[in-house]
């Protein structure tokens, strides 16, 4: 086979051809004429036009083959369009614009993207960093205008934080189809209410549960904007804060035993955190006698305990009692951080047990927005929300792409 053939397979071109390819000290060089006697189309409208003269001759970069750059060479031509009733340039079939790239290399960097760094793919495709960017954004920007959002049932919605909390987005995710519906920069009320004013008339008929953190915030709109859907307060993030509790517990009563017994509590923090069943044999030992000594963090750890029998609950009602019993232990318990979070809990109690009816979690969520911080790792290049959001669409948002992708990858 011809690189000929080849070069026009990966164009798909009906008005061109191609006439010669050139190896030359810089790569491949495949120079490209139109057809004769045939109209091209006009650049503005699309109208079928004749040519009337030919413009200097232009580069784009192409696809490289086997590592060796492809240089794309035409002199594209001047249209005289009927319908624009002026002078136009001919729409080129394998470029956009003023791109100096195909089509064709910037799907393949935007593909390529999804799976290395983008310093990687600039520096594979010897382009420049931003016109990786501009080639996930060119993608992104075609898959968000093409995508059908279908009917979203259940939507989960969390906070990600870039930079060590200088940047703040927050991700909503359709928890049925597990992918990124949104994404904005902040984490607050206008953050939120940004994405209702986008996509809120389309959800309000179909949505059925959110889960998200008890995240005020995020609540206070979630409450203006869809009244009428129960609101789950993801068990992951009650976890979490519950285990914050217990360390705050920990770290607290290390210090009141700084003078008198400063090795008790060293080195101990997983020992309290982790379930009893994941423990080794000496951390076993060392929490079994830890447990014999009278420790508010024991009684923490008790407390902490006993509440993974919440979630074995089948029904709302026996999940209230218990949750009823354990606010009682909680509150009497003498430790402050864990009477916080029963009072937390006593203050969101509806939305805790609205997982009782609906048993949606952002489980899924933590995972894609695992994902997401591996996105923001790999991407150093990253210093602003706007990027940061771009790749996260790119990675998560299981966009549509056009068929053009699948000639390459
Ligand atoms: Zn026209």
């Amino acid at each position: 086979m011809l690189i000929k053939t080849l070069v026009r397979v990966t164009l798909d071109v009906k008005g061109h051809k191609i006439v010669r390819v050139k190896k030359t000290s810089m790569g491949i060089e495949v120079h490209i004429d139109r057809s004769r006697r045939r109209r091209l189309p006009c650049s503005q409208c699309g109208a079928l036009a004749k040519v009337r003269d030919r413009l200097k001759p232009r580069h784009w970069k192409h696809v490289p083959l086997w590592g060796i750059a492809v240089a794309l060479i035409y002199s594209p031509a001047r249209v005289r369009c009927p319908s624009c009733a002026k002078i136009c340039v001919e729409d080129i079939p394998w470029a956009q614009g003023k791109c100096r790239l195909s089509t064709g290399l910037i799907w393949m960097l935007s593909a390529m993207a999804k799976l290395l760094a983008w310093d990687v793919v600039a520096r594979m495709f010897s382009v420049h960093w931003n016109t990786v960017r501009a080639a996930v954004k060119q993608a992104v920007d075609y898959g968000l205008k093409h995508r059908e959002l279908g009917t979203v049932l259940y939507i989960g919605i969390d906070e990600l934080s870039r930079r060590k909390g200088h940047v703040y987005v927050t991700n909503v995710y359709d928890l049925t189809d597990k992918k990124l519906l949104w994404s904005g920069e902040g984490r607050d009320q206008k953050t939120l209410r940004q994405f209702f004013q986008e996509h809120g008339e389309a959800l309000k008929s179909s949505v059925k549960g959110v889960c998200c953190d008890m995240w005020k915030p995020y609540t206070d709109v979630l409450e203006a904007e869809l009244p009428n859907v129960p609101l789950i307060f993801d068990k992951f993030h009650l976890i979490r804060h519950l285990n914050q509790a217990v360390d705050e517990v920990r770290r607290e009563e290390a210090r009141q035993l700084k003078k008198s017994n400063p090795e008790l509590l060293k080195r101990t923090r997983y020992l309290w955190l982790k379930n009893p069943e994941n423990l080794t044999e000496q951390q076993r030992a060392r929490l079994g006698y830890l447990e014999k000594l009278n420790l508010k963090i024991n009684r923490a750890y008790l407390l902490k305990e006993s509440f993974r029998e919440l979630w074995n609950y089948k029904c709302k009602g026996w999940a209230k009692r218990f949750l009823g019993k354990w606010f009682w232990w909680a509150t009497h318990s003498r430790v402050k951080a864990m009477r916080d979070f029963a009072w937390l809990l006593r203050n969101h109690q509806e939305g805790v047990l609205n997982y009782f009816k609906m048993r949606i979690t952002n489980g899924l969520v933590e995972g894609l927005n695992n994902k997401a911080k591996v996105i923001s790792h790999r991407c150093y290049g990253f210093r602003t929300a706007g990027t940061f959001i771009l790749a996260l669409y790119h990675c998560l948002g299981k966009l549509p792409e056009p068929k053009i992708v699948h000639r390459f990858l």
